[in-house]
């Protein structure tokens, strides 16, 4: 049996046949997101936008504070070319924003397709993460899991299991970096979802073994609560097969 008629679904199936039917190999931001929650990872409500009076009302539904992003099939890393406007907080503040991602854009990367700015929640500061999936070409499918941000840029404070991960050594993977212990709460911060962690790391050592298609997965950052987490940002590579 096809592997998406039990894990993921209609949808996920839908949306990388979709990208590869028009030869993309990277989804955008909110495919990658929509992939996910098919898989139980909970990830920012968002709404894709074509001008700024739809952003005001997208931003007026989602409920402010909210981030807007750039929404581009040729471009990865957002926040380098200014495609990304954290904490706005009134309708003023989404109209100002939309205009300042589409100069920067257009002025750092006059080649981009521009196909939309993404409103989405703006979640709650917290302890970040990132956990992401790869194909190691001798071992096959991988999971890694690190704490966010310069932790992981300059400490390469990560783990690495080869998938598929079970729960017990996806709390492995946790306790393996150096920076645990900021899981375990400091100065007033409460204790994050260690539960809800290892059942990420699960899940996506799943998406890697049964989605032959995805090549890389990168939820980066992650936010960890005392009570669940959220991905604000994903990242999908495919592969043809
Ligand atoms: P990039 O493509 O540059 O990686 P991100 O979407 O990761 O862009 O955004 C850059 C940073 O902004 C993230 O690392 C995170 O700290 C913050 N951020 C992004 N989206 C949100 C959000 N919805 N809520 C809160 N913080 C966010
Ligand atoms: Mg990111």
């Amino acid at each position: 049996m096809n592997k998406f008629m039990t894990h993921g679904g209609k949808t996920a199936r839908h949306i990388i046949q979709k990208a590869l039917v028009q030869s993309r190999y990277e989804l955008l931001e909110p495919e990658a997101k929509e992939f996910i929650e098919t898989f139980g990872i909970s990830a920012t409500r968002h709404i894709v936008t074509s001008s700024r009076a739809d952003a005001i009302q997208a931003a007026t539904s989602i409920g402010y504070p909210v981030v807007l992003k750039i929404v581009s099939p040729d471009i990865s890393h957002k926040t380098d070319v200014g495609g990304v406007k954290l904490g706005i907080k009134d309708d003023e503040g989404v109209r100002s924003a939309y205009d300042e991602i589409i100069r920067s854009v257009k002025k750092r990367q006059p080649d981009a397709r521009i196909d939309g700015i993404l409103v989405q929640e703006m979640a709650t500061p917290s302890t970040e993460v990132i956990i992401g999936g790869l194909r190691d070409p001798q071992f096959g499918p991988a999971v890694m899991f690190g704490l966010g941000g310069i932790f992981v840029e300059i400490f390469k404070d990560v783990s690495f299991r080869i998938a598929p991960v079970e729960e017990y050594e996806a709390l492995n993977m946790i306790h393996d970096i150096k920076g645990a212990k900021v899981f375990k709460g400091f100065r007033g911060r409460e204790a994050a979802d260690i539960s809800a962690l290892t059942q990420t790391i699960v899940r996506v050592s799943d998406i890697m073994v049964s989605i032959e298609e995805i090549k890389e997965i990168d939820l980066n950052p992650v936010l960890v609560y005392p009570k669940g987490l959220k991905a604000v940002d994903a990242r999908i590579i495919l592969c043809q097969l």
